[in-house]
């Protein structure tokens, strides 16, 4: 394991706040906060709905069940927050304000916001590592956790350090970020730390964490992608939007009626048939039924602790994904 360029005092803080998208960067950014003896009482995953508690549109429908089914295994709190509405409502979003956002506590379900300037989006967000532009980054993963962390007073009460699995390896953009700093949410009031524990690790690291572990991928990375991002990421290769339009052709078939309905592509100049096209479905799609089916069913039903760990095929493979 790589010695921690900067590793945080960590008994100095109160609360460990993973977020956890269930990809195997936040993965192995668990397995390593465990690793350095933080009980996991004292860790709570957090996981950002990207359909927003509603139909599949944008997102792996196994998600949610299997962030779930981690956090059973390891008996660490997870609390679901969402944009109500995700993807979908945001892009249809016509003179309307952003809508609310909701997370669970340990109380019940929060809401914050919905009350800002009406506006009107009706394209997909911009391929482009601009947060301005490339709205879904913000409004459904980024500001729904900074309003879960600002709109609870127990944040207010000892340290909190927030974890997440960027790597450096991952692109330009991520290799600048830091890897410790205050978090966005951090005031006077509110202590709160922002750490990147994997930033340094290579990708053989991370699989290696995982393997050691023997914790079951995300179906994804068996299908062939080498990154856990929405299934129809809007960042996807030209093999990824093969694949989806292969194995999963409803979904396909959703995300390019609605591109054609906007006028306008989500790539620069081409539509996801068009990628589609120029694509090849990864063979291993094909080749695992049971991930296959579990892609696509909201109820998490395969083993978390793999009998013989085996590398999925994904790995080291088509890293194609947001910046
Ligand atoms: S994974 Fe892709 S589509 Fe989903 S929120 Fe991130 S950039 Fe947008």
């Amino acid at each position: 394991m790589t010695a921690p360029a900067a590793l945080p005092d960590l008994g100095a803080y109160r609360r460990f706040v993973v977020a956890f998208s269930g990809g195997k960067d936040s993965l192995a950014a668990l397995l390593h906060l465990l690793s350095l003896g933080v009980p996991a009482h004292a860790i709570e995953l957090h996981h950002h709905d990207v359909d927003g508690q509603g139909p599949t549109f944008m997102d792996w429908p196994c998600t949610p069940a299997y962030v779930r089914a981690i956090a059973d295994h390891f008996g660490i709190a997870l609390y679901v927050s969402w944009r109500e509405g995700g993807f979908a409502r945001e892009l249809a979003r016509d003179d309307a304000p952003t809508a609310p956002i909701a997370f669970e506590t340990p109380t019940g379900i929060g809401r914050a916001g919905g009350n800002g300037p009406a506006g009107t989006r009706g394209l997909f967000p911009q391929t482009s590592p601009d947060l301005r532009v490339r709205w879904c980054s913000p409004a459904l993963k980024i500001d729904v956790l900074a309003a879960a962390i600002r709109n609870q007073p127990r944040f207010l009460d000892g340290r909190t350090l927030i974890i997440t699995g960027e790597r450096a390896e991952e692109s330009p953009s991520r290799a600048r970020y830091a890897t410790i700093e205050p978090h966005r949410t951090s005031t006077l009031a509110r202590a709160v730390d922002h750490w990147r524990p994997v930033h340094d690790w290579t990708e053989r690291l991370i699989w290696d964490a995982i393997a050691q572990a023997r914790i079951r991928p995300h179906p994804a990375y068996v299908l062939g992608w080498g990154r856990l991002s929405c299934r129809a990421c809007i960042f996807g290769s030209p093999d990824q939007w093969a694949t989806l339009r292969l194995v999963f052709p409803a979904a396909f078939r959703r995300v390019a009626a609605r591109e054609a309905a906007s006028g306008k592509t989500i790539h620069r100049s081409l539509t996801v048939t068009q990628l589609a096209d120029r694509g090849t479905a990864f063979p291993a799609a094909t080749l695992h039924p049971d991930e296959l089916a579990q892609a696509d069913d909201p109820v998490w039903s395969l083993s978390i602790l793999a009998d013989r760990w085996t590398l999925p095929a994904g790995a080291f493979g088509d890293h194609a994904g947001p910046p």
